[in-house]
């Protein structure tokens, strides 16, 4: 397993408790040394998602949790900058409609996973009916407490069939929220974001955060970690995410290369039986003589 400098994965078993977890982190960074590392790690990034969109062999699903204004919208927005929007797509999850209540609650989720060499990011996913389902008791607690099971074997599915899945929630604390939904609502150009309902489900935070460690202790898996983003300052969140996305996908690169330089031989091969078919030599560039 990978180590890593500034996101904490939750080990398989143990029991995290998030008010022992510092949203605040710095990583002993200063901003300006965050954005410079993360800008290294995002060339990373960008140059590992051409090598998995070009090998198509796997799908990279990157799931985001987190209250509102945790900065799930911000995180997005800046760790996918670099990437080739041809390869990614954003799935946001928000209040079911009529025909997906009419189904089990992953049947909206597995229609929309990523393709082999696409990069999927949910803005909100599956887990939540397991957060706001059970915090407004939308279904009996029977039926919720199912599902951390129901979720494991769902993304076992994924994992076996290829898909890499990294799961990250992102940490703020109570302070900080209230800080963002005031300023927010200071700059009208950033109030479209509000909604009164941010300030009800702020009420509603314990439970929240009841809700949120045993998803973290049930659902993190050698196949389909959690991950901690300590979230309260934006440049370490992406940092802290970019840096989980590249460690992740790290171990297969070299598999990917070798797909690839396999690809590249076999249609260079290819090419040389069709010139020879035809009975000349290569055509030359322009300008190449
Ligand atoms: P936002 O992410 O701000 O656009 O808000 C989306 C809203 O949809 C949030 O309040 C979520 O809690 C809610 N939502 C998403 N999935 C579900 C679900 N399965 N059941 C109930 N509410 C949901
Ligand atoms: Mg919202």
């Amino acid at each position: 397993m990978t180590t890593l400098q500034y996101a904490r994965r939750v080990v398989p078993g143990a029991k995290i408790r998030l008010r022992e977890i510092d949203a605040g982190a710095d990583g002993g960074l200063t901003r300006d040394e965050g954005r410079a590392r993360f800008a290294e790690l995002n060339a990373t990034l960008d140059a590992m998602q051409e090598e998995l969109y070009a090998a198509g062999t796997h799908a990279l699903l990157l799931i985001l949790q987190g209250m509102d204004t945790a900065g799930k919208d911000g995180a997005i927005r800046n760790v996918m900058l670099n990437l080739n929007p041809q390869g990614c797509h954003v799935e946001s999850f928000k209040v079911p409609t009529e025909e997906e209540l009419a189904h089990d609650f992953l049947w909206r989720v597995h229609k929309v996973v990523p393709r082999k060499g696409m990069v999927g990011v949910f803005n909100r996913s599956h887990y939540e009916d397991v957060l706001v389902v059970r915090v407004h008791e939308l279904v009996p607690e029977k039926v919720w407490r199912a599902r951390y099971d129901q979720i494991n074997h769902f993304e076992r599915l994924l994992a076996d069939t290829r898909t890499v899945i990294v799961k990250c929630f992102l940490h703020i604390s109570k302070d900080e929220q209230k800080e963002r939904l005031l300023a927010r609502e200071q700059d009208v150009a950033k109030a479209w974001k509000l909604s009164a309902g941010d300030w009800r489900e702020r009420e509603r935070w314990d439970d929240y955060m009841a809700a949120y460690e045993d998803a973290l202790n049930h659902c993190s898996t050698d196949y389909a970690p959690w991950y901690i983003i300590p979230a309260n300052r934006k440049w370490y969140r992406d940092l802290a995410i970019s840096e989980v996305l590249v460690e992740t996908l790290r171990p297969y690169r070299d598999d990917w290369r070798e797909a690839l330089e396999k690809m590249s031989r076999a249609r260079l091969a290819e090419l040389a039986k069709f010139r020879a078919e035809q009975g000349g030599g290569s055509p030359t560039r322009a300008g190449a003589g």
